[in-house]
């Protein structure tokens, strides 16, 4: 990164380098075809051509590169989670994004803020210090603390007696960080497409060919493809494509929106979410407040903002902090939440042999980005999924052995 930046300096003219090269024509066959060139796609391809040298690859979106819930996240990243195998899982993210800026020699903006979950009632409490044992035995960096500690890290939190929800603690996570969304796709999209990878947008997958247990065809509405090993990576369309593939996945799909307002002086150091209060916040570079809450109360897969979600946010946003009641919002807006009964992912392989899935990332796939990239990639090359993602197998639902992570899973992000 240093080097790079010395002969930036020193160079007299500074030629933008475009991040993918023109689109190529579609060739009729490829060993993998990835559907989806969100965050999780794209992190893909690149390991598999960094990792695995396969470089025969097709990624392939009906929109425009990471223009789906990539683009839409609140960017914030963490492990604090509770089951063992999903801290350890969002724990292996954490350390692949500490590497990503200098990795593609590309500032994605990765920046250590601290996460606070509040609590606001006994029965959270307990939950949060279980949380901070699991973390802790996991080698994770979580710890519960009181008021006093919240006020050090965070002096313009109302922490008043008064409130109509008083803070009584909260787990607080020093490695809770935020990136920027779209940098890190680029990043991985530009890594793989030098390697050869085919980024192919506009050009949405309709259907598949089958014979007997395996894919033999990808439908596009630029035609037929055909293909050695195929990944789904389409966070919010999961189940749709997955039926394509005759894959029935116990997802149900809901709006979540968000919002940011206009930017204010830096006052606003960690993150700081409320699970009772429905409500998280954070402050970017720029002083901007992005801010969210719950999903949309009814399935669907609009992606539009609403007047009652902004009143009920800011209603709770106004009682962490009451001085924020006269700043403006800038823009506010939905995407496409796959939600799994346990809260967790669905990744691996599945009953067609060589048709793997990476699904149900509901409100918190962002921070897996990398790992999953990582992972998934090892799982197409070798045709099976490492330990690491075994907990989150298809038939996990078949066999009850759901992994329960809906007490650290959902506002939270
Ligand atoms: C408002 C909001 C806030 C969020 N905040 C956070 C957060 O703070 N932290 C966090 O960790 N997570 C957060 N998430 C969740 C996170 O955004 C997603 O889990 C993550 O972006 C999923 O990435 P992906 O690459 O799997 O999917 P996407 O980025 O959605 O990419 C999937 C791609 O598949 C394409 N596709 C769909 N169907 C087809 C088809 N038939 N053919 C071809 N292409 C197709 C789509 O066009 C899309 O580009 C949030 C989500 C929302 C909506």
């Amino acid at each position: 990164m240093a080097l790079g930046l010395l002969k930036q300096g020193l160079r007299r003219s500074y030629k933008p380098q475009p991040v993918l090269p023109p689109r190529p024509e579609l060739k009729s066959s490829y060993d993998v075809v990835i559907i989806g060139a969100g965050g999780h796609g794209l992190a893909t391809a690149y390991y598999l051509a960094k990792e695995h040298g396969i470089t025969d690859i097709a990624v392939l979106d009906k929109g425009y590169l990471a223009g789906g819930n990539t683009a839409r996240n609140t960017a914030i990243v963490r492990s604090n989670y509770l089951t063992p195998e999903g801290v350890r899982f969002y724990d292996e993210s954490m350390k692949l994004w500490e590497g990503l800026s200098n990795e593609f020699d590309f500032n994605i903006q990765f920046s250590h803020r601290g996460h606070l979950t509040l609590a606001h009632a006994d029965s959270t409490l307990r939950t949060m210090r279980w949380r901070a044992e699991v973390n802790k035995h996991m080698g994770v960096d979580s710890e519960l603390i009181g008021p006093e500690d919240i006020r050090r890290l965070c002096p313009h939190l109302n922490l008043s007696e008064e409130a109509r929800w008083p803070v009584l603690g909260a787990l607080y996570h020093p490695p809770g960080s935020t990136a920027r969304h779209d940098a890190v796709a680029w990043g991985y999209a530009h890594g793989a497409s030098k390697r050869g990878v085919e980024i192919h947008q506009h050009t949405e997958v309709t259907g598949f060919r089958t014979e007997g247990d395996r894919v033999t065809e990808v439908e596009t509405t630029r035609g037929n493809i055909r293909c050695g090993r195929v990944l789904q990576a389409v966070a919010g369309a999961s189940s749709q494509v997955g039926a394509m593939a005759g894959l029935r996945l116990p997802i149900h799909t809901v709006p979540l929106q968000a919002c940011v307002s206009i930017p204010m002086m830096p006052f606003l150091d960690p993150i700081i979410v409320s699970g009772t209060l429905h409500t998280y916040i954070w402050q970017t570079g720029r002083g901007e407040l992005v801010m969210g809450g719950s999903s949309d109360p009814v399935p669907g897969y609009m992606t539009r903002s609403t007047l009652d979600f902004k009143e009920g946010l800011m209603a709770h946003v106004m009682e962490l902090f009451p001085f924020l009641g006269e700043v403006r919002l800038n823009r506010q807006w939905g995407g496409m939440t796959d939600m799994t009964p346990d809260f967790s992912p669905v990744m691996g392989e599945t009953p067609l042999s060589n048709y793997y899935i990476d699904a149900g990332w509901g409100t918190w796939g962002f921070k897996a980005t990398p790992v999953c990239g990582y992972r998934m990639a090892e799982t197409v090359a070798k045709g099976t999924a490492p330990d690491i993602l075994k907990p989150f197998r298809y038939e996990r639902f078949d066999t009850f052995d759901q992994v329960g992570e809906r007490g650290a899973a959902s506002v939270g992000h």
